[in-house]
């Protein structure tokens, strides 16, 4: 496995890119140069995320490979219709050592209403799961403000709980999520032009429930709009988050990265035992 790198003085986590989708045509050493570019930005953690039944092994492997990486295994909501995760193949995965998460999960009403029921069905499994074996879920959510609250309301962990990832809401269901002990992550989009609402819910978000993603290789931040993205701007964000927060780029970086440790706590023990 690759080791840790300790090199920089700040502390960032993207706590959700897709490395098996990532852009590599600058990277000739592939993805090991394109972590260790991250690293060298004080990228030094990042969460892999699990989308469908064909990607989760792959990004297991992924995980599995890089000291810095952790992994999240779950079926998307816009996958779903290509086949769903039983309970025990999501215990079974959930059981591998680099994996600290379950999802993404969720709902998406944007592109995928016909599969409402089914999606659902995968959401409530991902959130019952996870409060049987103690890990929290990474969960997308969009255009289905509501039913979102209400099914991890019935069947998530207080305890566990998880994050609305790649946050695009309002303020009033970050409260909602801030309720039910969720964490809110912030991705690049915060720095676009009309994201406004999303610069208002980063600055009544109190510290200690904010982490921030790339949510890579998909929406850049400012000024890489539209390019592909990629782990190591996620110091991009920080950077856009800290000066709305007041904090230093170090202190913004210190703060998310105790979040993400304290959520992801599988995570935490993980490097305690490196
Ligand atoms: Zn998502
Ligand atoms: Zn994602």
């Amino acid at each position: 496995m690759q080791p840790l790198l300790r090199t920089s003085l700040v502390m960032l986590i993207d706590s959700h890119c897709h490395l098996d989708r990532i852009n590599l045509d600058n990277y000739k050493g592939g993805l090991s140069e394109a972590i260790a570019a991250a690293n060298e930005r004080g990228v030094q953690q990042m969460l892999c995320i699990g989308v469908s039944l064909a990607n989760i092994q792959t990004v297991i492997e992924i995980a599995q490979a890089y000291a810095c990486v952790f992994a999240s295994v779950g079926v998307h909501p816009c996958d779903v219709k290509d086949g769903t995760a039983t309970e025990e193949q999501l215990k079974l995965w959930a059981a591998q050592d680099k994996v600290v998460a379950l999802g993404e999960t969720g709902l998406d009403y944007h592109y995928e209403t016909e599969s409402k029921a089914l999606q659902h069905e995968s959401f409530a499994l991902h959130l019952s799961v996870g409060k049987q074996i103690g890990l929290p879920v990474v969960v997308h959510t969009r255009e289905a403000k509501a039913d979102t609250l209400a099914l991890i309301k019935e069947h998530g962990s207080l305890e566990h709980s998880g994050v609305l990832h790649c946050f695009t809401e309002d303020w009033a269901m970050a409260k909602a999520a801030l309720d039910l002990n969720y964490y809110v992550s912030i991705s690049g989009i915060v720095t676009f032009k009309n994201a406004e609402q999303i610069r208002e819910v980063v600055r009544n978000m109190p510290i200690d429930r904010l982490l921030i993603e790339t949510d890579s290789p998909y929406l850049a931040p400012i000024p890489y709009r539209g390019k592909p993205n990629e782990p190591k701007y996620v110091r991009e964000v920080a950077q856009f988050v800290a000066d709305l927060k007041g904090l230093s780029l170090e202190k913004l970086g210190e703060r998310t990265s105790e979040n993400f440790h304290r959520l992801f706590a599988k995570a935490k023990s993980h490097l305690a035992n490196e």
